[in-house]
């Protein structure tokens, strides 16, 4: 565990760094969000996000956010329910725990097939809600990644954009590992101009904005804002490397 002072040091690092892609982009930072990642961290992570003022948190898995949340601060619970924060499932998930992910988050990055679609929607429905998503987009053709393959999307779209329970916010990805930086570079250069194509003729096509492009992590987050990254979703640079 770090310090908040650590964490605020790491933050005002990350922002300064965010700005200047931003500069070199010719883009306004206000159009990019910070996304803090706060899996396998304690609840402090997510005090820390709160107390910095920052409005977005994601988990990867339902079960590990469902036991985090009862522990925040006062603090974060309020800025919670007063929608000051919000909480973001990134991970992959499993149709059977589309009920818990409707409940607990207020919006699915994670969205990749017409089966989970349908659970979310009733699972919304159910809880009198309308949930936000997000379709991810296997836009690196990686094969270790989950995500739709970009020829499925406007079919995924389609089959959302249906849906009464449910609102299409915009695409995420994640770009392929590799073991080499330079190659690693090319390929989320590639993964993020790919994604942002898909949803520029998607939006055209279905004349919905898809206003979001959730792409870039701590290792290429200067490359996904240089691409038109919306939301970046950063662990390790605010809070140090995973166990
Ligand atoms: C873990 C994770 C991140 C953050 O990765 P870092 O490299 O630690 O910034 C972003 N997106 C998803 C989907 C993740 O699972």
């Amino acid at each position: 565990m770090i310090t908040f002072e650590q964490y605020k040091m790491r933050a005002d690092e990350l922002r300064e760094q965010m700005a200047a892609a931003c500069r070199d982009a010719g883009r306004d930072p206000s159009e990019v969000r910070l996304l803090a990642v706060t899996k396998t961290h304690d609840a402090w992570a997510v005090d820390y996000a709160a107390r910095h003022g920052l409005a977005l948190v994601g988990e990867n898995r339902v079960q590990e956010a469902a036991s985090k949340k009862p522990l925040v601060s006062p603090e974060t619970a309020a800025a919670m329910s007063a929608g000051k924060l919000k909480w973001e499932l990134i991970g992959h998930l499993q149709s059977n725990k589309a009920r818990l992910a409707a409940e607990l988050f207020d919006r699915v990055q994670s969205v990749d097939g017409e089966k989970l679609l349908r659970h979310l929607d009733r699972a919304a429905g159910e809880l009198g809600k309308t949930l936000p998503i997000l379709l991810q987009i296997n836009a690196g053709n990686d094969p270790a990644k989950f995500g739709a393959e970009p020829a499925d999307a406007p079919r995924l779209l389609d089959t959302a954009l249906a849906l009464p329970h449910l609102r299409v916010d915009g695409l995420m990805t994640i770009a392929p590992l590799s073991e080499n930086p330079g190659e690693m570079r090319q390929m989320a250069v590639r993964t993020f101009a790919n994604l942002r194509a898909i949803r520029d003729d998607l939006a055209e096509t279905r004349g919905t904005a898809l206003r979001e492009l959730s792409m870039g992590m701590t290792g290429d987050y200067k490359e996904a804002i240089a691409a038109g990254s919306t939301i970046i979703r950063v662990g390790t640079a605010l809070y140090g490397a995973r166990e």
